[in-house]
């Protein structure tokens, strides 16, 4: 599948309409974490050197009906005018006079941001009106809002029907990033997934484990397939529902091979707020419950990971937001930075599980897209990267 690179195409005196992921976290109306504005300041910056006059757009939260003040992209525009070192204004809304008219009047060279897509009823839908007064206010598109591939809504898949279509950096380097784990990927092929449920994970734990050489679990999830082996797991997180699918999943792997790591120790409480106690998986107490691997389970891992040669990491090993159940998750971070494979970190808590550990610079490639990354990993066609890839007839 060959994705149009952007970079390739002559852009200078032309109008570029870029979907970004700009959905950053915020916080009584503070900006929590950039990192998503800072993933698209390469394609903007080279847009903008090249002479193209750049009119961005994305979305920002959930807003319920139309305009919401509370969900304006306000904040990030002053962010990004920060950081890229030059103005860029703010329309007062997404495809209505005022936007026709600031795209009209904007000179190569400078930057101007759409108001948040999802003021528009439209953009979830996909609706074919929106995606073409979309379209209407520039000459390319361009997408590099990895993040929000995995969604066919009118500013990321929609408005493909209507522009020349391209990727942008951050967009090719995910495809890419990711691609190499599903493309031949050195061997071993360690894959170590935790997170909270299982029921997140369990389409790409099923595709991986056809994949990988080995799969280390942990976090809640691997409490479901703690209880798919007999072990009492107390009070701890897991999801009956899922038992019979860990169950298969675990005969299938022993069929085909693959080694599966569970936690062999464990840090166990009776809350979150008691004291935590590190005991045999076999030996958890009725009244507790699992909150992080222990140190067994860590250096098992550890000498898995340290043979590897590819590495795909999603998902927290415990309760890393909290000190006392952080450990597991801290020690299984530092064997991945440590290692020599190519590795992959993937998904919101997991990517904020290594910067707070102060190795993120240690991983060969953190995916800024939290569900497109698993998705991507699930072996799904992602529509905002189907849109831009093969021929198609422009409406
Ligand atoms: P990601 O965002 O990286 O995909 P998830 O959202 O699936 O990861 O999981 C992260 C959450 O899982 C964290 O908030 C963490 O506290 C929680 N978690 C990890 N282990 C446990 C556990 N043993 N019991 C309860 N929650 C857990
Ligand atoms: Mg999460």
């Amino acid at each position: 599948m060959a994705i149009p690179d952007i970079r390739d195409v002559p852009v200078a005196g032309k109008r570029v309409l870029v979907r970004v992921d700009f959905n950053v976290p915020m916080q009584a109306g503070k900006i929590r974490d950039d990192t998503r504005i800072r993933a698209a300041l390469p394609t903007i910056k080279d847009l903008v050197d090249r002479g193209a006059a750049v009119i961005l757009m994305s979305h920002l939260g959930r807003p319920k009906s139309g305009p919401d003040p509370e969900f304006s992209l306000a904040r990030v525009a002053e962010r990004l005018q920060q950081l890229l070192g030059q103005d860029v204004q703010l329309a007062a809304d997404v495809v209505g006079q005022a936007a026709q008219a600031a795209a009209k009047a904007l000179q190569p060279g400078h930057v101007l941001m759409l108001e948040n897509v999802r003021f528009e009823p439209g953009e979830e839908k996909n609706n074919p009106a929106l995606a073409r007064d979309l379209a209407s206010l520039a000459g390319i598109y361009v997408n590099d809002a990895f993040g929000a591939a995995h969604r066919a809504h009118a500013s990321t898949a929609g408005i493909a029907d209507y522009l020349p279509s391209y990727a942008g950096q951050l967009m090719m380097t995910e495809i890419e990033a990711l691609g190499r784990l599903l493309d031949g990927p050195g061997r071993p092929f360690v894959a170590i997934l935790g997170g909270a449920k299982v029921s997140d994970k369990i389409a790409v734990i099923s595709h991986l484990i056809e994949r990988v050489d080995a799969l280390l679990l942990g976090g809640g999830m691997a409490n479901t397939f703690l209880l798919a082996t007999g072990v009492e797991i107390g009070q701890s997180l897991a999801e009956e529902d899922f038992v019979a699918e860990a169950r298969q999943i675990l005969i299938r792997a022993r069929a085909t091979g693959v080694e599966i790591g569970l936690p062999v120790d464990v840090v166990v409480s009776v809350s979150l707020d008691e004291p935590a106690l590190t005991t045999r998986v076999d030996d958890v107490d009725p009244s507790e419950a699992i909150y992080d691997i222990g140190p067994g389970t860590v250096a098992g891992y550890s000498e898995i990971i340290a043979k590897s040669k590819t590495l795909f990491w999603n998902g927290p090993m415990g309760v890393f937001e909290r000190p006392a159940f952080a450990a597991g998750t801290l020690g299984v971070a530092r064997a991945v930075a440590e290692s020599n494979a190519y590795s992959v970190v993937g998904g919101g808590d997991s990517v904020a599980a290594i910067v707070q550990s102060g190795l993120a610079g240690e991983i060969s490639h953190i995916s800024t897209g939290g569900g497109a990354s698993l998705e991507f990993i699930e072996g799904k066609e992602l529509p905002g990267i189907a849109a831009l890839a093969g021929e198609r007839k422009l409406r």
